[in-house]
């Protein structure tokens, strides 16, 4: 069955779609074959006006529902995303460029993963404890600015949106102008679930006319981010004056340590099909192969070997990697790979020459070997799927190697359980995955260092929307 796109040319404020104050209007492009699918409106401060104001009046009644109240309005939002899961990857396929397996298997379920856990942790949450004669309550920070890129689309608006909901705040969410077509549908499912008007808001707009009002807004509480560095920075300025809370998840470089007693040939395919899913666009992708120099040819056959065999094709088909998402993020991957050969990597596979027959922004999944830890190639996030593979001589020189980087979002380790254990504690990380171990809704998302200051998903994504509050006497 094929779905019609939806509107991004509206915004939803209110409990209502209503028409952009800003006049501007970007085309939507397909990435898979450049063709325009739509426009989205960019709004600007009077929209960021209108839709803070929607969602200061929605405070006071939403602050104050009762968790029941909030678990049936989240399960009736995740039984919608649940019903419109094709539709959803769809949306997210046209967008951004994700092969059918991709959105209608991982994209578009993880908006009703990410609420179902949500509604498993708000169901016993204590919002209430007491400590001595005082009561501690945990309360919604406010309103709440969400702002999301591309890459995940509808998981980067779940993770936020749902714990910023169980927490009794009320928002304003900011898609990225790249890929908003899923923001529509998703609006629209709150819209259906009976959210109360105002307690949710769309935007639809870029970092410039929505971004920065939004999050320099006096009445907006919070902003939680996810994108670039840069962004980030940008934004951390932007809220400073008004002291926000401010959450962030940027990129990262993460370390992939195989060590001497891992089984390589369950290892390196594993981490080469880590590296290159969602196209390499995911800030957790173990993009630095760190191998013993005594394993280097072993590894190098593994890895060439199984990139070779990842099938590149548009949205709409059952390939393996989709495109780019859009034109910037191609021009910044083939930039980055031909850097990586003037500074001297070896291309192993791949490269900058688009795969045969295709006319999006596609990029074969390419490889380099003898990287060193100093080259861009090993520094610098790409975001596309290209892998860096360096030789190490000693596991405290590996260590040394994957924490030396300004991120620290994720580390992989693969060895024999007591080694990679050991390993995995001295990484500079925010998560570490073991032997191929999978992420887990249920803990903390999140980074060290330039990868950002806040963690999402389960119990440690809903405590970053509550503020504390001391009750002095109220623990008698
Ligand atoms: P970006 O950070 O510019 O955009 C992400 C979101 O932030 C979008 O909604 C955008 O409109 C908004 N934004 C941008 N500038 C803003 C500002 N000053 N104030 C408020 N909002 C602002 O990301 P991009 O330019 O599309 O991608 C650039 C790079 O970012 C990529 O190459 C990649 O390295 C990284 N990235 C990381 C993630 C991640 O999940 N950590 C996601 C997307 C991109």
């Amino acid at each position: 069955m094929t779905h019609p796109l939806p509107d991004a040319t509206r915004h939803y404020i209110n409990g209502q779609w209503t028409v952009s104050r800003g006049t501007g209007r970007k085309a939507i492009i397909n990435p898979s074959n450049r063709a325009v699918i739509g426009e989205v409106a960019l709004g600007d401060a009077a929209d960021v006006e209108a839709a803070v104001a929607a969602a200061v009046a929605a405070f006071d009644a939403w602050s104050q529902t009762s968790v029941a109240e909030r678990v049936a309005v989240l399960r009736r939002i995740t039984d919608g995303m649940i019903a419109r899961n094709d539709e959803m990857a769809a949306a997210i396929s046209a967008e951004m460029g994700a092969p059918r397996g991709l959105s209608r298997g991982a994209q578009a379920p993880s908006g009703p993963q990410h609420f179902e856990e949500i509604i498993k942790v708000l169901e016993t949450y204590q919002f209430e404890e007491k400590l001595g004669t005082t009561l501690l309550r945990r309360e919604p920070i406010g309103v709440c600015a969400l702002i999301t890129p591309w890459n995940w689309p509808l998981n980067q608006i779940a993770v936020k949106v749902a714990p910023a909901l169980a927490a009794g705040c009320t928002m304003v969410l900011k898609p990225s102008e790249l890929s908003p077509l899923d923001a529509v549908i998703f609006a629209e499912i709150c819209h259906e679930a009976g959210l109360p008007a105002g307690v949710f808001n769309l935007l639809q707009g870029d970092g410039v006319g929505v971004g920065a009002p939004l999050t320099s807004h006096p009445k907006v509480d919070m902003v939680s981010f996810t994108g670039s560095t840069r962004a980030g920075i940008a934004i951390s300025e932007s809220a400073a004056k008004t002291i926000k809370r401010v959450s962030l998840e940027l990129g990262g470089k993460s370390a992939n340590i195989i060590l001497d007693d891992a089984d390589l040939a369950k290892a390196i395919p594993a981490s080469v099909r880590g590296c290159m899913g969602n196209t390499g666009q995911s800030c957790n992708a173990p993009t630095r192969l760190l191998v013993p120099a005594a394993l280097y040819s072993q590894a190098v056959e593994l890895a060439v070997a199984t990139a070779q065999k990842l099938k590149v094709g548009a949205g709409d088909s059952e390939a393996d990697l989709g495109p780019l998402a859009n034109e910037p993020q191609y021009n910044r991957v083939v930039a980055m790979i031909s850097a990586a050969e003037a500074e001297g990597a070896t291309l192993l596979t791949g490269g900058a020459t688009p795969p045969a027959g295709t006319d999006g922004y596609f990029v074969s999944p390419t490889i380099f070997g003898d990287v060193t830890p100093g080259m861009t190639i090993a520094r610098e996030e790409v975001f596309g799927p290209v892998l860096a593979i360096l030789r190490y001589d000693s596991v405290d020189e590996a260590v040394s190697i994957a924490n030396d980087s300004v991120y620290g979002l994720s580390g992989y380790v693969w060895g024999s359980e007591g080694r990679a254990g050991a390993v995995a504690r001295r990484l500079r990380t925010g998560m570490v995955h073991v032997n191929g171990a999978s992420l887990d809704s249920a803990a903390p998302f999140g980074g060290f260092k330039m990868s950002g200051n806040g963690r999402e998903w389960g119990v440690f994504g809903l405590e970053e929307f509550l503020e504390v509050k001391s009750v002095y006497g109220g623990g008698q």
